[in-house]
């Protein structure tokens, strides 16, 4: 018996030497951790704070018709290689100051005056270097538009040879020979899930209609989404915009090749118009009336990607802008009943 009890305080001091050690081990490794997390967390404060210098908001109100205005000064200055090359995002930036950002204020004669001025010879710098929000404006619309002006090249129709070109090289959302139709919608409520704005147009369509990529880009998002339904997420290659293609048709939503980090071309086929969304079950027809969701996100800094800052700009002048720019499609496989762009395209930062 006294042998026994003396095994067992012995075992037991053991098992306490042991024990706490491991205790001592543990606080030792876990205060190094935390220590460490604390400084990591602190110096990304700090670099927030230093970085915190980006964008927060844009109201993106350029109407279509200054649009096409200021992209044809540009291309055809650029076509012609004439003395004095326009550059569209510095001529809606140097009227944006003009008017305030409101381009309901558009004046012919500011636009005019401008193009005289530069054709005089005067820089673009020195015109805007009173003005206080030309780079604010600069920054914005480049982040806007800066995806969809510029060199590229087309397959031509006759053989598989390429065309080399200037000009606008982002397509209609909507393939060419579909019809669609939409109004202003954008910032009207919805109530599903919650009280919230409508974040982009709504082009409504027959379903099927092949949806066509704007820009060229990477796959970031492919699934079921509650409020979208079956959507595509494309984010361009210098990271500023992110396209949202959304309600996309049950059963068949996607391109059978399309999957997440694939890059796609300006005018390839994504999917196709649908009806699906509102729904936490997938491939579930619940929105009313067939139409795709087109939206534009801006992103500056990356923690404005998801969350509360997200800027969300109205499309409706881009889509109408891009009318012009329509990808031909045709039936490309009948067995998935796939279809696929019919003119092949080119850009440089599809080489990079
Ligand atoms: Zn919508």
């Amino acid at each position: 018996m006294f042998i026994k009890s003396i095994h067992i305080t012995k075992n037991f001091a053991i098992f306490f030497i042991l024990f706490s050690t491991i205790c001592i081990a543990l606080a030792v490794f876990f205060s190094i951790k935390f220590y460490n997390n604390t400084t990591i967390n602190t110096n990304a404060l700090n670099s927030e704070d230093v970085s915190k210098d980006y964008i927060k908001w844009v109201d993106f109100n350029v109407t279509s018709d200054v649009l096409d205005k200021t992209s044809k000064l540009d291309i055809n200055s650029h076509i012609n290689n004439e003395d004095v090359k326009y550059n569209w995002i510095e001529l809606l930036a140097y009227l944006a100051c003009k008017n305030g950002g409101n381009f309901s204020k558009f004046k012919d004669s500011d636009l005019e005056n401008l193009k005289t001025k530069l054709k005089n010879g005067e820089s673009m710098e020195t015109l805007t270097q009173d003005m206080k929000y030309y780079s604010y404006y600069y920054e914005a619309y480049n982040a806007v538009l800066s995806g969809m002006l510029g060199e590229y090249e087309i397959e031509n129709p006759n053989d598989n040879s390429f065309t080399k070109k200037y000009g606008i090289k982002a397509f209609s959302p909507i393939a060419k020979n579909y019809s669609f139709s939409h109004y202003k919608d954008f910032g009207s409520s919805r109530s599903y899930g919650f009280n919230r704005k409508h974040l982009g147009n709504d082009l409504m369509g027959s379903i099927g209609t092949p949806i066509i990529a704007v820009e060229s880009g990477i796959v970031e998002a492919l699934g079921w989404n509650q409020y979208g339904g079956w959507r595509i997420g494309i984010r361009s290659f210098d990271q500023k915009r992110y396209y949202y293609y959304a309600h996309l048709r049950k059963d068949h939503p996607y391109v059978k090749s399309l999957c997440e980090g694939q890059i796609v071309k300006a005018g390839d086929v994504i999917g196709y118009l649908g009806m699906t969304g509102y729904s936490t079950k997938e491939n579930v027809n619940n929105i009313n009336v067939p139409h795709l969701h087109f939206g534009l996100q801006l992103i500056f800094d990356e923690s404005q990607k998801e969350g509360n800052n997200e800027i969300w700009i109205d499309v409706y002048n881009i889509v109408e802008f891009l009318n012009k720019n329509k990808s031909e499609v045709y039936m490309s496989d009948s067995d998935s009943k796939d279809y696929c762009r019919k003119y092949d395209f080119m850009e440089a930062s599809l080489y990079d």
